[in-house]
């Protein structure tokens, strides 16, 4: 699924492929994934456009354009992909624009989810993602404190809720809340203040490392690299892992690690 990582992933494929090219064409083989809109709007709009800088939020990556913005959600299983013209479409190619170079980038997604937003302006930007927290990347330890406060919910869910913090997902979520020696299932409020500079300090290492990959490594020393063993064993700890429902969502975790509630200082795995 795609978290913050990953959408900085496709960011950068925007930036590389389309930036100061203009849309030539658009393909629509799927309009199921345009939302509040239609393949004509959709061309009418941005064919002849000149591609700006892309800009992401969250999950979010804003193409922008010398006009309106493209808005693009990856939900589940999606992708951005460039490609040249010979290439093949895949059978999850929903759609394709294509550059006065003749390359092109293709949204791909299986499972449909999210999918493609267009805003006019600014006003229609803010109205799409106006609801976000700050970006994940950028969230200092004292922003962070202010976010947490008086939040009754889990840790986890609180961590996960695009609208308190933006870009984390199930996999990020795990990986910081191992690192920084915090059980999922704390209620958020209770983290004492060394809790939240140890949270702040695993966000921060858990992006930088994720962003330069596009992805959540699965490293060996990571939390992510064992959680999907069949019987997972803690890297740090060398304890059994274990896989919990938390707010619907398969938590990773390590009792051992992450099981005691008081709060200490200089605990949690080296990077
Ligand atoms: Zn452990």
């Amino acid at each position: 699924m795609p978290e913050l990582p990953d959408v900085e992933g496709y960011r950068r494929v925007l930036d590389l492929c389309g930036s100061g090219h203009r849309i030539t064409r658009i393909d629509v083989a799927d309009a199921g994934v345009l939302r509040e809109t239609t393949a004509p709007r959709l061309r009418k709009a941005l064919v002849g456009r000149r591609v700006g800088a892309p800009e992401r939020h969250g999950k979010w990556l804003l193409a922008r354009t010398d006009g309106p913005t493209a808005l693009l959600h990856f939900g589940m299983t999606g992708r951005l992909v460039a490609q040249a013209p010979t290439d093949p479409l895949a059978p999850h190619d929903r759609v394709t624009f294509v550059l006065d170079d003749d390359r092109q980038l293709r949204f791909r997604d299986q499972r449909k989810l999210k999918g493609i937003w267009l805003a006019e302006d600014e006003d229609g930007v803010d109205r799409l993602i106006g609801d976000q927290g700050p970006d994940a990347l950028s969230v200092t330890p004292a922003q962070l404190d202010r976010l947490l406060a008086g939040r009754r919910g889990r840790i986890k869910s609180v961590l996960t809720d695009q609208s308190v913090v933006a870009g984390l997902g199930n996999l990020l979520a795990d990986e910081i809340l191992w690192r920084a020696g915090i059980r999922p299932s704390r209620p958020a409020s209770d983290l004492a203040p060394g809790e939240r500079r140890r949270l702040a300090g695993a966000m921060r290492s858990v992006l930088r490392a994720s962003v330069k990959e596009g992805h959540v490594p699965a490293r060996p020393s990571w939390l992510t690299g064992h959680r999907d063993d069949p019987d997972p064993v803690c890297p740090r700890s060398c304890g059994p892992m274990r896989r919990d429902r938390v707010s619907g969502r398969t938590t990773a975790w390590c009792p051992d690690c992450q099981g005691d509630p008081a709060p200490t200082s200089g605990r949690g795995p080296a990077a």
